[in-house]
């Protein structure tokens, strides 16, 4: 497990070496992001690019998560941990306090906290007793968890002094291909990411006066611990099933995609997919 472990690092650091996307510009000095799901996978990849690129990082994240450890690597002048459960409100709104407090302002929200996991609707005439209590806990976490940081931040970036554009902030939002083509046993996480593309465009809209602007990724198949938990045969599979590249995603190519997102002032209520044209199977 450890040589693992060892392995995944050398990939990481050999794919930000060979990338393009892996290019350092500076591009977000001066900025402060919040990222949820901070500590693990795609979000992790955010934050690290964002340090990179110079910003200031507040990563939030479950207590039981290693968001204390990642801090700490990455330096404590530029990111901090707040745990965060993103379903309810007093942790979000104790991670904008320490946002503020710590560093001033914000600019930047990436939505990346999420849980995945089946809930089968597999028989109407048979008593499921979980059934309705997973289905609520997919929503609370990943469609709630959302829209509650969206309307909690806005406080906080409402208070920046807009740019030329009159721009105060952006968020990103990440959904999944889910939203598009849900899969057998995928009822309650399909709906739990289609909600987030469908608030995506109004929320844009009734923020714009604020010059907030929102807009949301719906990746495919990225190489993170969510996808890592299924079997190596199962992970091979859905590999093969990316048209081009036929590989699974680099969590730093989805933030490359978050960068250029929050740094394009025109890309607004809209919801991108970033799967290398897959398209799932119905079986
Ligand atoms: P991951 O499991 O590596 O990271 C998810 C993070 O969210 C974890 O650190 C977890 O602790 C955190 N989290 C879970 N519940 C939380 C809560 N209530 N409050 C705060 N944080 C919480 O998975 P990932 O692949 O990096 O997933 C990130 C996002 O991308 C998720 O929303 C996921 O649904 C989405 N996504 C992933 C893929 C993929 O292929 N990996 C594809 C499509 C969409």
């Amino acid at each position: 497990c450890q040589s693992d472990e060892i392995f995944q690092h050398f990939e990481r650091v050999a794919t930000l070496i060979i990338m393009p996307h892996a290019m350092v510009t500076g591009a977000l000095k001066g900025m402060v992001a919040l990222v949820t799901g901070g500590a693990s996978g795609l979000g992790r990849a955010t934050v690290e690019r964002f340090l990179r690129q110079g910003s200031k990082v507040v990563i939030c994240d479950i207590p039981a998560s290693n968001g204390v450890e990642l801090a700490t690597e990455l330096g404590k002048d530029s990111s901090i941990f707040c745990p965060t459960d993103v379903s309810q409100e007093k942790d979000v709104q104790a991670a904008l306090s320490v946002c503020k407090e710590k560093f001033g302002k914000l600019d930047i929200v990436v939505n990346c906290a999420g849980i995945a996991g089946a809930c089968k609707v597999y028989n109407f005439n048979k008593k499921q007793p979980h059934l309705l209590e997973e289905f609520q806990k997919m929503i609370d976490i990943n469609t709630v968890g959302t829209f509650n940081v969206i309307r909690l931040s806005v406080g906080l970036m409402g208070d920046n002094k807009p740019n030329e554009d009159g721009q105060r902030g952006v968020i990103v939002n990440i959904a999944s291909v889910s939203a598009f083509e849900g899969q057998q046993g995928q009822a309650a996480y399909t709906a739990s990411k289609a909600a987030i593309v469908g608030m995506t465009l109004p929320i844009s809209r009734d923020l714009a006066s604020t010059g907030i602007r929102v807009n949301t990724i719906a990746p495919g198949l990225f190489k993170t611990p969510m996808l890592m938990a299924c079997p190596e045969k199962v992970q091979k599979s859905l590999a093969a099933a990316v048209p081009f590249p036929s590989r699974l995603g680099f969590p730093e190519e989805l933030a490359h995609l978050v960068e250029v997102i929050v740094l394009n002032p025109m890309m607004n209520g809209e919801t991108v997919r970033l799967d290398g044209a897959l398209r799932m199977q119905s079986k």
